[in-house]
C-alpha cells in the first residue's frame, strides 16, 4: 500500500497500477515492462493488408501490428509510447491521412482505455499513437458504467484489444468533487457518476499522503475490479488475450 505514495508526477511516466491489490504489482509490472523492452522486439510490425472486396475506392487497411500480439506486448507499446511522450520525443506514428483512408476499410485497435474525460488526458496523445490503435471511451471519473463496461466489452472482444487501461489522471475534478463533497446542481445528471467514484474515496481515507491523488488512484483501481467481473472481459483474460491494469 505504501507504494502508492511512490507514484510519479504528471511531468513522468504514467505508471501502471496494480493488477491484483493497490499498487503493490504496478511498480513490478512497470519495472518488467521497462526491462523487456531492451530485449523484446515490440509485436512484430509486419503488415497484413487486409483486402476489401466490396469497396475498390478504399485502401487496404494494412494492420500495423501481429494480431498475434500478446497484451504485454501490447502494454509495451504503451509504454513505449508515453515515454516518448514524457521525454518530447514523439514519434506520431499513423497519424497522418494516408492511415485515415486505410482506417475507413476496417479497425484493430491494440488498447482498449476507460479514461477520464478531462480535456488535459487526450489519450493518443500522451501514449503517442495513431489512428485506429486506440478504443477510448472516456467518462468523467473514468467510471465504469455499465454503458462503458459494453462499449469496452466491444472493444476487446469484437474488435479485439490486447489491453485495456482504466487511465486516472492528477487533478481529476470529478473525484475531487466527491471528495469534497460538493454541492451538484439538484436538475442535473452530474451526481450519477457519484456512487462510482465513491467506493474509491472511501477506501482511500485516513491514507498518508494527497488525499485527491490518493482517491484517484483508489477509484481507479475500483474500476479495474469493475470491470473483471464482466463475464466477457474475465473470459478474454483467461484466454490470455487481454491485460486489464490501472494507470495514473
Ligand atoms: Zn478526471
Amino acid at each position: 500500500m505504501s507504494r502508492i505514495n511512490g507514484f510519479l508526477g504528471r511531468r513522468n511516466l504514467i505508471k501502471l497500477m496494480g493488477i491484483a491489490g493497490v499498487s503493490a504489482v504496478a511498480t513490478t509490472a512497470c519495472n518488467q515492462a521497462k526491462q523487456t523492452s531492451t530485449t523484446q522486439a515490440p509485436a512484430s510490425p509486419a503488415a497484413q493488408p487486409v483486402a476489401n472486396a466490396t469497396d475498390k475506392t478504399k485502401e487496404p487497411y494494412v494492420r500495423p501490428f501481429s494480431d498475434d500480439m500478446t497484451p504485454e506486448q501490447a502494454l509495451q507499446l504503451l509504454v513505449d509510447g508515453n515515454k516518448r511522450f514524457t521525454d518530447q520525443k514523439l514519434a506520431h506514428p499513423r497519424q497522418d491521412f494516408a492511415r485515415l483512408t486505410e482506417t475507413g476499410a476496417d479497425q484493430f485497435p491494440f488498447a482498449a482505455f476507460l479514461s477520464c474525460a478531462d480535456s488535459r488526458v487526450p489519450v493518443e496523445v500522451v501514449f503517442d499513437q495513431g489512428i485506429g490503435d486506440c478504443f477510448v471511451v472516456r467518462m468523467a471519473g473514468n467510471v465504469a458504467t455499465p454503458e462503458g463496461i459494453g462499449s469496452l466489452e466491444f472493444g476487446t472482444a469484437v474488435l479485439g484489444s490486447k489491453v485495456l487501461v482504466v487511465l486516472g489522471h492528477e487533478g481529476c475534478g470529478a473525484v475531487n468533487a466527491v471528495l469534497r463533497q460538493q454541492k451538484l446542481p439538484a436538475e442535473s445528471k452530474i451526481g450519477t457518476l457519484v456512487p462510482y467514484i465513491e467506493p474509491g474515496v472511501d477506501k482511500a481515507k485516513n491514507k498518508s499522503g494527497n488525499d485527491l491523488m490518493n482517491s484517484v488512484k483508489a477509484t481507479t483501481l475500483v474500476q479495474v475490479e469493475t470491470l473483471k467481473r464482466s463475464p466477457i472481459l474475465a473470459g478474454l483474460i483467461k484466454e490470455n488475450k487481454l491485460k486489464i491494469v490501472g494507470a495514473y
